[in-house]
């Protein structure tokens, strides 16, 4: 597998740290809102690269953090005439309603910044030790200049680099680009105590502390959007890699914005759509192909046209999903022999994703097979079990279980005849083999009874080369 790393700017090979496992953080929400389908983006492209890893055999722990302390958010607690953590916890609640209606598999856990105040104050206590940060009158800054690889991730020098929308100005920084690591208490926050006085956390930290704490010093991979690349993810970087002397992540994913007329999607602009919107006039299987079709790390405009595209092409895929299951419940088979063989789409679709998770050429891939297997299935020929069995095979793991853009426990709750037709089936198929048996034995009066009886209920039998098939009417 190869996975550009922004870290190095190339495509690398996938190397883990112990064989076959990943350990993978992604910069979750502040939960000061609902999220926007822009966020969504990159929780969903998060989510399909780790249900890929999983599908190519590695067990995945999987955090993702809640930023539950911030700005933002105690803003809001204030208009709100309510506590921050009461104005978070709400919106915790809310982010698991839309991560389920989006059909995003929950992660190992969900770590709250403000239950890891302990290790923050650790890490800060240990960067201070080590002169790395310095206390200003109860707040306390990371000192870049003291970093040599500050820039390593965003590849920019310091000198170079500019005061961005996320670094904030202060007197008390020695370098505008120093950042908080703790802030000192205001009236109206929320505060915990410190060995500097009572303040809070800065926001970097929070990831660097529930980082190493769930995973580890060094973790496979990084993830985020874009807009986290500088300052946070490299304040990330250069505060955990100056604590612990060790590689903070082996590789950093970004992910591109989802833009709305080549704009970044933002609370801040006002340009958004919350998911939850977008949820009540499209399927999640919908919104997860239209976003799946992007390259993860290009922009990608939102389209309610390319929307209502992606519900026909998800249709055709959940037709076939339904077709597979009916043959399947009927319970008929033949012998003749297939002019395409599955295992080569299961070769191409992993080929395809291997590289980069390119999901784009992977889905591509589903619309060949889609194509190719309705052929197939227009044909009169009645085809072994085991065709339609690894046709179903196929699109339960790459187009259910990786990309999430099918659902077929759906489809057995939205067509309750399936199952139902599958119990008949079956008692028809015990009929017919009670039938052979009887003519095997000689026993042509049971035999024929069988067949003259199951035509008076509708059921007709027909012998042909492959075996005894039947019709309802
Ligand atoms: P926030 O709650 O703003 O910290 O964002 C949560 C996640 O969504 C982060 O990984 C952001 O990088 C990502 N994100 C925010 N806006 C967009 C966007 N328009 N497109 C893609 N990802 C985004
Ligand atoms: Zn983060």
């Amino acid at each position: 597998m190869i996975i550009y790393n922004t870290l190095t700017k190339k495509k690398e090979e996938f190397h883990t740290i112990e064989p076959q496992k990943v350990r993978m953080y992604v910069c979750g929400p502040t939960v000061y809102d609902f999220f926007h389908i822009g966020n969504a983006r990159s929780f969903i492209m998060a989510d399909m690269i780790r249900r890929y890893l999983e599908f190519r055999n590695y067990e995945v722990k999987f955090v993702m953090n809640l930023t539950d302390v911030d700005d933002k958010i105690i803003n809001r607690a204030n208009e709100n005439g309510i506590s921050a953590k009461e104005h978070s916890e709400t919106y915790i609640a809310e982010f698991f309603k839309d991560i389920d209606g989006l059909k995003i598999k929950r992660a190992n856990s969900y770590p709250k910044a403000t239950e890891y105040i302990g290790e923050m104050l650790e890490l800060i206590s240990n960067l201070e030790k080590k002169s790395v940060a310095y206390n200003v009158n109860g707040n306390v800054f990371f000192d870049v200049a003291k970093f040599q690889e500050y820039g390593k991730l965003s590849g920019k020098k310091i000198e170079d680099l500019e005061i961005g929308a996320r670094v904030e100005a202060n007197e008390e920084k020695r370098n505008p680009l120093d950042f908080a690591l703790w802030k000192k208490a205001k009236i109206g926050e929320p505060e915990w105590e410190s060995p500097w006085g009572n303040g809070r956390p800065g926001w970097h930290i929070e990831c660097s502390a529930m980082s190493m704490k769930e995973l580890g010093e060094t973790i496979d991979i990084h993830a985020g959007g874009n807009d986290l690349i500088f300052p946070h993810h490299e304040n990330e970087i250069a505060q955990s890699e100056a604590s612990t002397g060790c590689k903070f992540a082996n590789y950093w994913i970004h992910f591109g914005f989802l833009n709305i007329k080549d704009e970044k999607m933002s609370k801040s602009l006002g340009n958004f759509f919350t998911a939850r919107e977008i949820l009540k006039k499209y399927s999640a299987e919908t919104i997860r192909l239209f976003l799946a079709q992007t390259h993860y790390a290009s922009p990608l405009n939102f389209s309610t046209e390319l929307l209502d595209a992606n519900t026909k092409a998800a249709e055709k895929i959940k037709n076939l999903a339904i077709k597979l299951d009916e043959i399947l419940a009927k319970n008929v088979f033949g012998n003749s022999t297939p002019n395409i063989k599955i295992g080569e789409y299961f070769t191409q679709f992993t080929n395809a994703v291997d590289d980069d998770f390119n999901f784009p050429k992977g889905i591509g891939i589903i619309f060949d097979f889609v194509k190719d297997v309705n052929r197939e299935l227009q044909t009169e020929k009645l085809l072994p079990k085991e065709f339609y069995l690894t046709a179903k095979e196929f699109l339960f793991e790459t187009a259910q279980n990786v990309l999430g853009i099918v659902d077929f426990s759906q489809l057995t709750k939205e067509n309750p005849e399936i199952t139902r037709n599958s119990k008949e089936n079956d008692l028809i198929k015990l009929l017919i083999n009670l039938r052979l048996e009887a003519k095997l034995n000689k026993n042509y009066a049971l035999s024929d009874k069988i067949r003259i009886e199951l035509a008076n209920l509708g059921i007709f039998l027909q012998d042909t080369k492959d075996g005894t098939t039947f019709t309802i009417k």
